[in-house]
Parts: structure tokens; C-alpha cells; sequence
């Protein structure tokens, strides 16, 4: 404590430099399973050396939520990103970007104390925010910036040595509608992974850091596309072998990677990923569920009351054209709403949850959710008979800090693994059964690490537990602010506390990306199977 705290102890010249590398969407299972089949030599020679273990995501279990909860330290209440959208003052939807995070990222603390950081495509860091070191953003960038890069001389070293350089891998719908199509995307990202690898290298080697972060988007990417035929148990396919063969160039690249940056002993590497991967089984109209119980009502010549009508391919053609409805990508968001007759409705397709339409007074919000909990409480599963929902979270069960009120209300867990709910209304079914080799999210990411600070075994963590943990390993005391701890045998054992803010005081509300840019971003999360 005191106004100096992280000149307490003098420990942090014993300890060296910390990589984390970000594999997104990577499932500790099945790293695993390849890694003991010899699969994937460099991955399983680190998880012999040192620790293994499940990552628990946040929740929701998405890329923009869990990966700022990972270099923030704390829970979504604390640093306010819930999705890939959130509410601006003007109550429209827009991006999220790096001013919505309002908690600093370890690289900022870290640049408080002097210490310089390289990190590279870390989602939603876009646009980058001033600090020591260097920073390259990730998803979440317009994919025609050319104002990614911090500072101006990285993004000068990117144009004139890595033409072509993209922030984010597409995954254009053609993909999704084409076998050959979507195995053409492979090319794409490998050869997107070995220049974001070639140019993590060229940082690392150029500009002094102690700690050093690259997220690689390749595992999520084709696991979007191919989850049931690369589980263990499937049958080999075409996709299920291009798959794992991404997975072992990945392996092969981050060896020598990491063999090249080490420069002596004194390198400390993590291995996590935002959350696990599923096979996606089911989408549930919610929406459908909340109208037929009368909690919900469209109204009348509202683009969602239309869409109710029209075919899917409708919805997408009209959605392209209005970028602030491609924002929402349900079309079925507030706006489609009788706001004066319905209590709850389902957001957009990143969050997961139910929103219940405030009132302005507690007593009567209080009902409306016990209805709504009520309601969910007896939906029906898939087989038309069983309970569907084993429990509903709310919001301020999972939340802590002062953004909790900006997050959905209800959290509905489901009996049955690999639901997505969807938003839209343009079916009367409830359920629909997903034949496609689709994979979703799970909650169950991936913890590895390895080095002189690293004691070796089973090491389980929470996804807020990964600052925290670079903190301790870079000899420095951790903020008592932070959700997180370090995870017990990765780090020195002893955790000194300390009083440091970790609000950002330029708070920028208003969002860096322009409404040209977020439309474009919008195009592309719809690729990945965040969009029906
Ligand atoms: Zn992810």
C-alpha cells in the first residue's frame, strides 16, 4: 500500500519477460489429444515441461468479452465490454472498440512503471491507445485502416515490409455455402498466420519488452466451420485433416517462434485461448418463445415484424444495405419491438442473454423479471417435453463492478450442450436442429506455460487470472482492484497486493471506428457464424 506500490519488494529484477500467446477459440481437450498423439511436437513438449489446464471463459464465452477480461485482470461489470456491440448514449448500437474497455490492460500498467510491452492482434484494441511499447490491433479493426498500429513508425514497418498485412481472417458467406469455398479459406489463413508470426518476430526482435502478446485467430477461424469433423471421436474427412493440419503448421511456426525470441533463459511463455469450441447442435429462437408467452411484441411494421415474414436471404440482403441495423444483427434488436407492450426480448446473437424493458421503477422491473425468469424456467427442449433451461443467471449473479447495469439482465443455461440462441422471428419453429459441421463456443478455454517461473502439472484458471499472473511473474504486486489472481505454480508463489487504479482517466466514450468502418467489421463477424 501507499502511494508508490509497486516499489515494494525488489524482486522484479530477478525475474525476466513474459510471452503470452493467444490461441483463439483453442479447446484444452483437444490440444491435448494431438499433442500426446505427437501431433503437435512444440505444444506437447510444453505442457511436459510445465502446466496444463482449462481456462475458464467469461460469460458470455465470446472473443471481445473474454479476451479484455484476460488482459484486464477483472470481470465484463468491471471493464464494461459484454459483446461485439454495445449501446452508444444515443441508445443505437455500435462496436465495440478499445475506448469501450474502461478497465487498463496489463500493458498499461505496466507501462505506468516504465516497463515496455510488444503486442500484437490482440482483439478490440483497435483504435490503439498511446503507451510504452508497441502495439498492432487485432480483430475488431476496420479492415481498410491504416491507423492500426502504435506508434506510426510500426505502422510505417507494416506497409513498407508486410504488404498485405490484415488485422483479422475473413471468412467471406461464400464460405459457409460451399465446401470448396470455405476450404479455400485455409490459404488465406495460413498465410495471414505466418506473416502475423513473421511480423511479431520483427517487433520482438527490434524493440525492447519484457512483456510480449500475439493472438492467433487460425483455431477459431476453421473450428467455426468444422468442429464435428475434427473432434477426436469423427471420422476423418477432407476438412477434419485440413484442420489438424493447420494446427500442426501452428505448432511448428510457434516453436521456432518462441526458439527465436527467447534470446536467453529467462522467458516465461503462456499459452491461452478466450474459450473452448463445441459442436453447435441447435439454435433456439428465444424471441418466438418470448412472443408466444405475450412477454414479447413486435410491432407492426417494425423490420423485425417484416423479416417474421420474409425469408432469410431477405433479412441479410436488406441488413447489408443499412449499416447501423447490420450493427444489430438480428434486425430484432429494441427498434423491432413494441416497446410499450413487451417486457423481455433477446439482443443480438454475441450475448446470449435476455434483456428485460425497463420501466424506471425497481418494484415493478423486479416482477417483469421474475415473470421472464419464470417464463424461461419452463421452456421446452428439443423434444417438446423436457425443461430446457436448468438455470438463469442474473446479471448481477455473474457481474461485479460499475458497469453491470450496461450488461443483459438474464443469463439462461441449458440442459442440452451446443445451443446458440438466435434472435430471429422469421421462423415459427423454436428449435431448429444444425446438420452443418458448425462448432460454437464453450466456456472451457485453454491454460499452458512453461519456463524458469512455471512449476509443472495440472494449473486450472479464469480467464481474469491471466494479468494478474504476468504481473507476478514479472516480480510485481498485483492490483487488489483486479477480479483475477495469479494461478497457483505459475509465478513465484507469494502474491504481493497493491492499491492501484486501474480505471482509465481519458476515458474516450465516443467510439474510434466510423460508421463507413463498422459496417465493414459488421460484414465480417457475419462470416464467422455470428450472423444467421
Ligand atoms: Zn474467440
Amino acid at each position: 500500500m501507499g502511494t508508490a506500490p509497486f516499489q515494494e519488494g525488489d524482486h522484479r529484477v530477478t525475474l525476466g519477460r513474459v510471452l503470452v500467446i493467444g490461441l483463439d477459440g483453442a479447446a484444452p481437450g483437444f490440444v491435448e489429444y494431438w499433442a500426446r498423439e505427437g501431433a503437435l511436437p512444440f505444444l506437447g513438449d510444453l505442457a511436459r515441461r510445465g502446466a496444463f489446464g482449462t481456462l475458464r471463459s467469461t460469460v458470455p464465452a465470446y472473443t471481445p468479452t473474454a479476451w479484455t477480461s484476460i488482459v484486464t485482470g477483472v470481470n465484463p461489470g468491471s471493464h464494461g465490454v459484454f459483446g461485439f456491440t454495445r449501446t452508444d448514449a444515443s441508445g443505437r448500437e455500435a462496436m465495440v472498440d478499445s475506448g469501450t474497455c474502461r478497465s487498463k490492460p496489463v500493458w498499461e500498467i505496466l507501462s505506468e512503471q516504465g516497463i515496455p510491452s510488444v503486442v500484437a492482434n490482440v482483439p478490440i484494441t483497435f483504435p490503439p491507445r498511446p503507451f510504452s511499447g508497441v502495439l498492432v490491433s487485432g480483430m475488431g479493426t476496420p479492415p481498410d485502416s491504416v491507423r492500426f498500429a502504435y506508434p506510426n513508425e510500426v505502422q510505417r514497418l507494416i506497409t513498407n515490409e508486410f504488404p498485405g498485412y490484415v488485422p483479422d481472417v475473413a471468412v467471406p458467406d461464400r464460405a459457409r455455402a460451399s465446401r470448396r469455398a470455405a476450404l479455400q479459406i485455409l490459404d488465406d489463413i495460413e498465410r495471414v498466420t505466418a506473416m502475423r508470426l513473421r511480423l511479431a518476430e520483427r517487433l520482438m526482435l527490434t524493440y525492447p519488452w519484457r512483456f510480449g502478446m500475439l493472438v492467433l485467430e487460425a483455431p477459431d477461424r476453421v473450428q467455426h466451420l468444422w468442429w464435428k469433423r475434427i473432434a477426436p471421436d469423427a471420422a476423418s474427412s477432407k476438412e477434419g485433416e485440413a484442420v489438424l493440419d493447420v494446427y500442426r503448421r501452428l505448432d511448428e511456426r510457434l516453436g521456432r517462434f518462441v526458439e527465436v525470441v527467447e534470446s536467453d533463459g529467462s522467458l516465461d511463455v503462456l499459452i491461452v485461448s478466450d474459450h473452448g469450441f463445441q459442436a453447435l447442435d441447435w439454435t433456439l429462437s428465444l424471441n418466438n418463445f418470448l412472443a408466444d408467452a405475450g412477454l414479447a411484441v413486435l410491432s407492426k411494421g417494425s423490420l423485425a415484424a417484416r423479416a417474421a415474414r420474409a425469408a432469410p436471404d431477405w433479412m441479410h440482403a436488406v441488413a447489408r444495405r443499412v449499416p447501423r441495423l447490420r450493427a444489430i444483427p438480428s434486425l430484432s434488436s429494441r427498434g423491432g419491438f413494441d416497446p410499450d407492450r413487451t417486457i423481455a426480448f433477446t439482443g443480438s446473437v454475441f450475448e446470449q442473454a435476455v434483456y428485460i424493458v425497463p420501466t424506471g421503477d425497481a418494484a415493478s422491473y423486479a416482477v417483469r423479471r421474475k415473470s421472464v425468469e419464470d417464463a424461461l424456467r419452463a421452456l421446452p427442449g428439443p423434444d417438446g417435453r423436457s425443461r430446457a433451461v436448468t438455470r438463469v443467471w442474473r446479471r448481477e449473479e455473474i457481474y461485479r463492478g460499475p458497469w453491470t447495469d450496461e450488461a443483459p439482465d438474464l443469463f439462461p443455461v441449458f440442459e442440452t450442450s451446443g445451443v446458440m440462441i438466435v434472435p430471429r422471428t422469421s421462423t415459427r419453429r423454436l428449435w431448429e436442429p444444425v446438420h452443418a459441421s458448425h462448432g460454437t463456443h464453450h466456456e472451457s478455454g485453454l491454460v499452458m506455460a512453461a519456463g524458469p517461473h512455471v512449476a509443472g502439472g495440472r494449473r486450472d484458471g479464469d480467464a481474469q487470472d491471466i494479468a494478474p499472473t504476468v504481473l507476478s511473474l514479472l516480480g510485481l504486486p498485483v492490483p487488489r482492484e483486479m477480479d483475477g489472481r495469479p494461478i497457483a505454480g505459475i509465478g513465484p508463489g507469494t502474491v504481493a497486493l497493491a492499491d492501484v487504479s486501474l480505471s482509465r482517466s481519458d476515458q474516450d466514450e465516443g467510439s474510434g471506428i466510423t460508421p463507413a468502418e463498422e459496417e465493414e467489421i459488421a460484414a465480417r463477424l457475419q462470416g464467422l457464424g455470428y450472423f444467421e
